[in-house]
């Protein structure tokens, strides 16, 4: 009998930094500004995109040093998964957190690493400007439904 794939194996606190760190899908959906409703402690995505983020391939142009140079840089850990309901729909932490299936355009799935823009699933199809675009004041004029 064929045996399950780690993430329909394992939890997320099951899985090993190889296996955590595979079960991103590149899609940077991530790195689109955000923005919190106070009173509802809703968060909503916006269509503006850190400035940092390569719109050639979707990839970060200062991985390494991202949370320094953007303190608000998400960084996933798996002791903060009680808080994944706020990451986009589709990112693949939070799917598996809660208990749903990776897209068939996943990379693990496809075993192609670009499959997630083929799919027009990635940030490319959806940022309109960067941050560096815009004054802060304009980021409610971005939101997304
Ligand atoms: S939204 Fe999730 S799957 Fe997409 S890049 Fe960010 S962490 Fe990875
Ligand atoms: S620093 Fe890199 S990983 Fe972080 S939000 Fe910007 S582009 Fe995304």
């Amino acid at each position: 009998m064929a045996q399950q794939v780690f993430w329909e194996r394992k939890s997320l606190a099951q899985m090993n930094s190889g296996e955590w760190e595979s079960l991103c899908d590149g899609c940077a959906l991530c790195c689109l500004q955000k923005v919190e409703d106070d009173e509802t402690e809703q968060v909503h995505y916006t269509s503006v995109v850190c400035h940092l983020l390569d719109k050639s391939n979707c990839h970060c142009t200062e991985y390494k040093d991202r949370s320094r140079l953007v303190p608000n840089c998400v960084k996933l850990r798996p002791e903060d998964v009680v808080e994944f309901h706020w990451l986009p729909p589709t990112c693949s932490y939070r799917l598996i957190h809660e208990g749903k299936k990776l897209p068939e355009w996943h990379p693990l799935i496809t075993g192609q690493a670009d499959s997630v823009i083929k799919a027009h699933a990635s940030v490319l199809s959806v940022y309109e400007v960067t941050d560096k675009d815009i004054n802060d004041d304009q980021l409610l004029d971005y939101i997304l439904l």
